[in-house]
């Protein structure tokens, strides 16, 4: 998972960790007031229905999803079915109902997150609430008509030797829970998204929940911040999909525009270009054109000095330097040139590889994997009296990067000062070139 990923994560769960601890600090240390009973399990309610339309309203089949489950748990709960689980020989039906959900639940958050969804809305949604809808009422359809049949399923520990006793569930929702926390985990790493991330903490959060003994302001409470979770996710998905770039993973152009606006008054900016990339892409693809963008992002992201990196669109990136000025920025943007320029990316099939291309080759085993690199060039421009807006600046990093272009592509030029009135930016003699 990139470091950006992570700090995706911040938001989401900031606010909710902080209400868990102060929640379990208040209740420990009984610092909280009579709460009435009946306003604490509507809270649950309230939440759902917020963080349920806002999935609504975004789109968010996902998490409508997830909302939902997290509420059918907490309607099992409230049902008071958990007491009696550990003692089926009580009454078994009100045993079995609770170890199919525990049973059932991970499984259909697993299902949720891999079914890919679909572009109309309703169908999507009510295909996902029909399949999972049947395999429930099916379970215990069953479990009511062989009661003892399905006992022996979901209650015993069929494999002593993977089973863990400090967790109190049942074997199979144990593991079922494990395995959908896993295939979850997994598909996060693939593509980490605030939505797939707050998905993964709630079925966790449900999972540590389940078996545990409460104190009773503690599930509704508990509840509530899982579907607060559930509700920030959606949100800052959105707000992601608005601001972020979905190739690179850069901030986008939106996003820039953004930070242009609260720029104070000393900055530079720096515009970058991927060399002669349309040769590359005639030459092995769009496909690997994407891969050498996200190499590129990923070369800019890590750039020194303060420097933010935004894709401006296309193969064109704009790194914003606050507090400097171009000359400063340099050695910074020289480095990363030189980053980009040494990476070699792979190309597994040698079939779309010409032999005669100028970019790096190297053979390895028996030529089935060889490397290729780009280079990029960049112009920069700092804030003075002639250049006073962003805009003006952009242009002027504009200008210095055709210079770059120029002068013979992978380098970094500095835009003239107008009043100095330099004969050239691209000379071989000027010391930031
Ligand atoms: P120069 O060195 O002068 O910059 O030459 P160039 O070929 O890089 O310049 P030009 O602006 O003509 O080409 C830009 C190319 O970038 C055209 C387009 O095919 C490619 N491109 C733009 N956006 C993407 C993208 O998202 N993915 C891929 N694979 N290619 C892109
Ligand atoms: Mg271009
Ligand atoms: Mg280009």
């Amino acid at each position: 998972m990139s470091l950006d990923s992570l700090k995706a994560l911040v938001p989401i769960l900031l606010v909710p960790l902080t209400l868990a601890l102060g929640m379990g600090a208040a209740i420990q240390g009984e610092w909280l007031p009579p709460l009435s009973q009946g306003l604490l399990e509507t809270l649950p309610w309230l939440m759902g229905v917020l963080a349920g339309v806002l999935a609504l309203i975004y789109g968010r089949t996902r998490t409508l999803i997830a909302v939902i489950l997290v509420l059918a748990v907490y309607l099992g709960s409230m049902f008071q079915i958990r007491p009696m689980a550990m003692t089926p020989e009580t009454d078994l039906m009100p045993a079995l109902g609770y170890a199919l959900m525990t049973l059932l639940v991970p499984l259909a958050f697993m299902a949720n997150a891999l079914w890919t969804e679909r572009h109309h809305l309703m169908v999507d949604l009510l295909l996902r609430l029909g399949v999972f809808g049947i395999v429930a009422g099916m379970a215990l359809l069953i479990a009511a008509g062989h009661p003892e049949g399905m006992a022996r399923v979901v209650l015993t520990t069929h494999w002593p030797a993977v089973h863990w006793d400090g967790y109190k569930m049942p074997q199979l929702a144990f593991w079922s829970l494990l395995v959908s926390l896993g295939v979850m985990g997994f598909c996060l790493m693939r593509h980490p998204g605030p939505q797939g991330i707050g998905q993964w903490i709630a079925l966790a959060g449900i999972g540590w929940m389940l078996p545990q003994l409460f104190h009773p302001y503690a599930v509704p409470l508990f509840t509530t911040t899982l579907l607060l979770i559930l509700a920030i996710a959606v949100v800052h998905e959105s707000f992601q999909m608005a601001f972020r770039d979905d190739l690179t993973g850069l901030p986008g152009r939106r996003a820039l525009n953004e930070r242009l606006q609260r720029l104070g008054r000393r900055y530079a900016i720096a515009m970058t270009d991927v060399d002669h990339f349309k040769k590359f892409n005639d030459t092995y693809g769009h496909d690997l054109g994407d891969q050498v963008l996200r190499v590129v992002a990923a070369q800019l992201r890590r750039v020194g000095g303060g420097g933010r990196a935004y894709r401006y669109g296309g193969e064109e990136f704009t790194i914003v330097f606050p507090g400097r000025t171009a000359a400063q920025c340099v050695t910074h943007l020289e480095a990363v040139r030189k980053a980009i320029e040494t990476y070699q990316i792979a190309i597994r099939d040698t079939r779309t590889r010409p032999d005669n291309h100028r970019d790096g080759k190297t053979q390895r085993g028996r030529g089935k994997v060889s490397t290729v690199s780009v280079t990029i060039s960049m112009g920069v421009a700092e804030r003075t009296a002639d250049y006073p807006d962003p805009e003006q600046v952009i242009k002027a990093a504009d200008q210095a990067l055709y210079s770059a272009k120029a002068g013979g592509r992978n380098q970094v030029c500095v835009a003239p000062d107008p009043r100095l009135a330099l004969p050239t930016i691209t000379d071989a003699s000027n010391p930031l070139r």
